[in-house]
């Protein structure tokens, strides 16, 4: 197999560059660990591709990220330097039914629920042109804008607003404050995995009002988008064989692709 990578660069040029990120190489790495993890253990949940126990639940398989379990307020760090922003998103789970075509909520030992991102911050960096986005926080510093989300009343959805950072505009954006990595960005938490209510803005607050069916966890994306690029690409955060023992294995057997770890704790 073809080494893709140029030793010369560095992985930042790496991705710039566009090339593909496919050899395992522990010894450049670019990301910290959104949280300290001297206190808390590593333990991810779910994987790039949902479990089949998750799975069953919401009825979605790709996940696109990866869920880092955390007890409710860990203080999260962002993983990259980069522009950040917030917002909140917030809709219900639901299914078309077969005989009326019309769309159902679905229901969770009898309650509708939600597997939306909740109170998040994304970060742009402009060199590398790499997004990273942290999900599900109880609370955001203040430091970082936020932007109200729109309400749609008949579907009782909150879409998030003032989130997408375009990598043309980021710098003319007042609405985007420059943190270095490791900077606390927020604090982890359950908005947005809730069921039985809609929790904005009441998700604020770190107090647990309803019984869960999703833990506390951080829900932690990795996507990358060049100023001429329409869409993002994402990448899993995770070399899947260097650490794939973190992993469940009902994620790891769908997965057939070889990528680094790109995280430095
Ligand atoms: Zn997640």
């Amino acid at each position: 197999m073809e080494d893709k990578i140029n030793k010369n660069t560095t992985i930042e040029e790496d991705i710039l560059n566009n090339v593909e990120i496919t050899k395992k190489d522990t010894s450049r790495k670019i990301l910290i660990y959104p949280f300290d993890t001297n206190l808390n253990p590593i333990i991810i949940t779910e994987g790039w591709f949902y479990s089949e126990e998750e799975n069953s639940i919401h009825g979605t398989t790709d996940h696109e990220g990866i869920d880092f379990a955390l007890p409710i307020g860990t203080p999260i760090k962002a993983a990259f330097d980069g522009y950040a922003v917030s917002t909140y998103g917030f809709s219900w789970v639901t299914d078309i039914n077969p005989d009326t075509q019309k769309e159902e909520f679905r229901l969770f030992y009898g309650d509708k629920i939600s597997m939306d991102i909740g109170l998040f911050v994304q970060i742009y960096n402009p060199k590398t042109t790499l997004f990273t986005q942290y999900g599900h926080l109880s609370k955001i510093n203040e430091q970082i804008p936020f932007t109200k989300p729109l309400f749609e009343e008949e579907t009782e959805t909150y879409f998030p607003a003032g989130n997408r950072i375009d990598p043309k505009k980021y710098s003319l954006s007042r609405n985007a404050v420059y943190v270095k990595k490791g900077t606390v960005i927020g604090y982890s938490g359950i908005s947005g995995i809730t069921k039985g209510f809609i929790d904005y803005p009441e998700c604020m607050n770190t107090v647990r009002r309803d019984p869960i069916w999703d833990e506390p966890h951080l829900h932690f994306q990795l996507f990358k988008r060049s100023p001429n690029q329409k869409y993002a690409k994402l990448i899993d955060p995770y070399g899947i064989y260097s650490t794939c023992d973190l992993y469940k294995e009902s994620t790891e057997k769908d997965f057939d692709r070889k990528h680094i770890s790109l995280w430095r704790s």
